[in-house]
């Protein structure tokens, strides 16, 4: 196999090498808290530190530079299932082509606008599509499908930022996508580990670690710069896993001077005709790690956690670090106009674990002091790269996301909560106004947040 940016070897040896102590930790928290992207040998000193102690440390760190970072914010969207056709034979998926015992199936344009009319109807205003590999989702399939959902408006909401989770295209294939005007385009590297990789990926495209991993390096060339990368943890060893995050990172600033906007951390979960080994089972507070350490390594970047895990887990783990997650999740095709609540191990990729609606989640965050955010401003303006932004501008959450995320989440409470979440939701608001001290935005915010409760949408 020819050469790619991942070199097995060399990440092997440099967490072999780094020999953790407490005063390098501390120095390593600190660069974070300064803001800066750590070294894949800071970054492996983090992962090695296993006391209990040094933990511990590590989660302050991470809570401390969420906090200072990004504050309270969460923001919310949810998944869309377009197809589940898929060529590729990934041991760990439901959707793999030798699995004859799902059902498989493609939206039609109507399903998949009856499936937004659904989400639109519960609150939802961003979305990120999901797709099988297939010669049928090609860019212009996916073009048009990323079209249908900015075009399909329910009575009260429309979505307002579309997402893609697919397979690598060509450069050409991403064009089409920028032109749609896509958000993030994610694509998980699954491993990188390429011995692991070989081996969980049996036939089909997929199988090719170097188109995959350079799949986002063609999406910026094509002037996609908004990208997400990811790893499935419990393929390969997580602490491997997270130095290959971060190489493709260091990667993707050094070529294009701008890194991944999110990461994702997915662990393997139960899918229909799936027997998962778990020799590299990652637990739970393995996962709590991995989110803290990545939160300190790059502290740059959104990083997702997944209805795949359960209520309390995220719950938890939101304080680490996460900028976003998902909510009123159903990842079966048709699963948002069915509004069955029982999940069907056939009729999706895996099961997930948290299953609540989205108005339980914003309920659970409000009462954890969370403003939950439905915020699309930076991508409409044209403002790529929304956490990036928060980053990097000094009083760009002050001025902007904080006022945003109260007055999407008004919009919410007007429009679709329930009354117990209202009740709670109101209250925060006028806290979250309180703690304002600049008289005059404070006067701006509550002018705007007096038009939506005469009716106007769509303030930023
Ligand atoms: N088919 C495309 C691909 O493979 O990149 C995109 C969508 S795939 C449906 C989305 C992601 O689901 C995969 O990248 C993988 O990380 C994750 N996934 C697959 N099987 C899983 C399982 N059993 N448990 C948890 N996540 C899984
Ligand atoms: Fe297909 Fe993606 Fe599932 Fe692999 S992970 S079988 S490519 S849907």
């Amino acid at each position: 196999m020819s050469k790619d940016f991942i070199d097995d070897k060399k990440l092997e040896d440099i967490l072999a090498q780094v020999k953790p102590t407490e005063e390098k930790i501390e120095t390593i928290i600190n660069k974070s808290l300064n803001k800066e992207r750590l070294s894949l040998e800071e970054t492996a000193t983090l992962l090695q530190a296993d006391k209990p102690e040094w933990i511990e440390r590590i989660f302050k760190g991470a809570e401390e530079l969420k906090n200072k970072v990004y504050g309270d914010r969460i923001v919310l969207f949810a998944p869309l299932y377009v197809g589940n056709k898929c060529i590729n034979n990934c041991e760990y998926c439901g959707f793999k082509a030798s699995n004859t015992e799902i059902d498989r199936c493609t939206l039609t344009i109507k399903e998949l606008q009856a499936e937004v009319k659904a989400m639109e109807k519960k609150g939802q205003k961003r979305s990120i599509l999901v797709y099988g590999e297939s010669p049928d989702y090609d860019a212009d399939f996916i073009a048009k499908t990323v079209q249908a959902v900015y075009d399909t408006r329910e009575d009260k909401g429309e979505i307002r930022r579309v997402n893609i989770n697919a397979a690598p295209l060509d450069v050409e294939g991403y064009k089409k996508l920028k032109e749609v005007g896509i958000g993030t385009y994610q694509i998980f590297q699954e491993t990188y580990h390429h011995e692991t990789y070989q081996r969980v990926h049996h036939s089909g495209p997929k199988r090719d670690f170097k188109w995959r991993v350079t799949g986002l390096d063609r999406a910026m060339e094509a002037g996609i710069d908004d990208v997400g990368i990811g790893v499935l943890f419990g393929l390969y060893d997580w602490k491997y896993e997270v130095m290959g995050l971060l190489e493709h990172t260091i990667h993707l600033e050094e070529k294009y001077n701008v890194g991944p906007h999110t990461i994702s951390f997915p662990r393997l979960k139960e899918a229909s005709n799936v027997s998962i080994d778990d020799k590299y089972f990652v637990n739970d507070e393995e996962l709590k790690r991995i989110i803290a350490i990545l939160r300190l390594a790059v502290p740059y970047t959104g990083l997702i956690l997944t209805a795949r895990e359960d209520a309390k887990l995220r719950r938890e783990a939101i304080k680490l670090g996460v900028s976003q997650i998902d909510a009123g999740t159903k990842i079966e095709i048709n699963g948002y106009s069915d509004d069955d609540d029982e999940q069907d191990i056939n009729r999706e990729q895996f099961v997930i674990g948290d299953s609540r609606s989205l108005d339980d989640v914003i309920y659970e965050l409000l009462s954890d002091g969370y403003i939950p955010s439905f915020c699309t401003a930076c991508y409409r303006l044209g403002r790529t790269g929304e956490h990036f932004m928060e980053f990097a501008i000094p009083g760009f959450i002050k001025r902007y996301c904080g006022p945003n995320a109260l007055l999407t989440f008004k919009e919410y409470l007007e429009d679709y909560a329930s009354e117990k979440t209202k009740d709670v939701g109101e209250k925060l608001i006028q806290e979250k106004l309180a703690e304002i001290e600049d008289e005059k935005t404070k006067e701006k915010i509550e002018a705007k947040l007096e038009e939506i409760e005469n009716e106007k949408r769509d303030l930023y």
